[in-house]
């Protein structure tokens, strides 16, 4: 597994380590951490090799000796993108090439991590897989990580029409235990580190913009039934709970609550993080009808029961 030292990455090597299976984690740590994957450190069942996707010799040789490949390795978070554009993009496709072409070469069947970014500013809601991606400009920074993973899923989709095994899973704001605490981007993380320390919770613009929260055991159970499933093979599925459509003030709101913090919200201007012309998506809601009919999958935890379990978790990590 690339990235399998993440957030979402580790997550998913608890599950396969739950189901005895040997896992090889490929990371380079930029954003992956040794403390998400410490209780596998001693494991013989489990190898960790710190590296980068960039090297195409050591992508080769780990996809030789693995029987498939969850590729969930990449430069993730809006903010980490807009500072580092270049490093990102290279990550994001030539990396994801590399484990593409290995997968191919030696005949690994694989699973790529994309992202509901890539349908971009969005149309209409729910977004539905085969529905059109609106991006604005190449001048915009942020479009560039939607454009990487697009190319990533061409890539694959390629392959797979020359016999490659693969699927894609494009997240949905993925939240729960281990987000970064620092919270690269992530307005979940951002806003419970910010009630916890009792700061001020910062919404950018009106707060009116939604997203979909889709906590991490939904996404696990999402995830391997895309690489489980025969079936599923050659397509594209949303991984994203439909049905907790939540707007950015209300997510404060809700932490503040949750957390019994006595932090206030402010209100932010999206230029003052992120500089002039940054766009931001409205609405950005999935189509669940395919993972549905296609994986039998639907998300199950809601947001109250989501945010008290990353809570609890949060609370055992800072006194642990
Ligand atoms: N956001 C916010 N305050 C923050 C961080 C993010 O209001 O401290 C907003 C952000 O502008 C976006 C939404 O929260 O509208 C989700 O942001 P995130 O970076 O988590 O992910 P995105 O869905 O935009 O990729």
């Amino acid at each position: 597994m690339t990235g399998g030292a993440g957030f979402i990455g580790s997550h998913l090597v608890d599950r396969l380590v739950d189901q005895g299976d040997d896992v090889t984690v490929l990371d380079d740590f930029s954003t992956g951490r040794r403390s998400n994957i410490r209780d596998h450190a001693e494991r013989d069942t489990v190898r960790i090799i710190e590296g980068t996707i960039l090297d195409e010799a050591l992508v080769e040789t780990l996809a030789d000796g693995c029987d498939r490949v969850f590729h969930l390795a990449a430069a993730v978070g809006v903010a980490h993108i807009i500072a580092n554009p270049l490093g990102s993009i290279q990550v994001n496709s030539r990396g994801t090439e590399n484990v593409l072409t290995a997968c191919a070469h030696h005949e690994r069947k694989v699973l790529i991590a994309s992202s509901s970014e890539v349908y971009g500013r969005g149309g209409q809601v729910p977004m539905h897989e085969d529905d059109d991606r609106i991006l604005g400009s190449t001048v915009i920074p942020r479009w560039s990580y939607a454009t990487a993973k697009a190319l990533d899923e061409h890539l694959l989709l390629a392959h797979a029409a020359q016999g490659l095994r693969g699927v894609i899973v494009r997240y949905f704001n993925i939240y729960g235990p281990r987000m970064d605490p620092q919270g690269y981007g992530s307005v979940m993380a951002t806003f419970l580190r910010q009630a916890l320390t009792r700061e001020p919770l910062t919404v950018y613009g009106d707060g009116l913009q939604t997203r979909c929260f889709t906590y991490i055991d939904d996404c696990i159970d999402g995830t391997m039934l895309a690489m489980e499933l025969p079936s599923a093979e050659g397509q594209v599925f949303n991984v994203g709970n439909a049905a907790t459509e939540t707007a950015i003030a209300e997510l404060a709101r809700r932490v503040i609550e949750t957390t019994g913090s006595p932090s206030s919200i402010v209100h932010e201007t999206y230029e003052s993080h992120f500089g002039k012309g940054f766009e931001d998506t409205r609405r950005r809601v999935p189509s669940a009808a395919r993972a549905s009919e296609g994986l039998g999958w639907t998300a199950r935890v809601d947001l109250d029961a989501g945010l008290r379990r990353t809570l609890e978790s949060w609370e055992q990590q800072d006194s642990g």
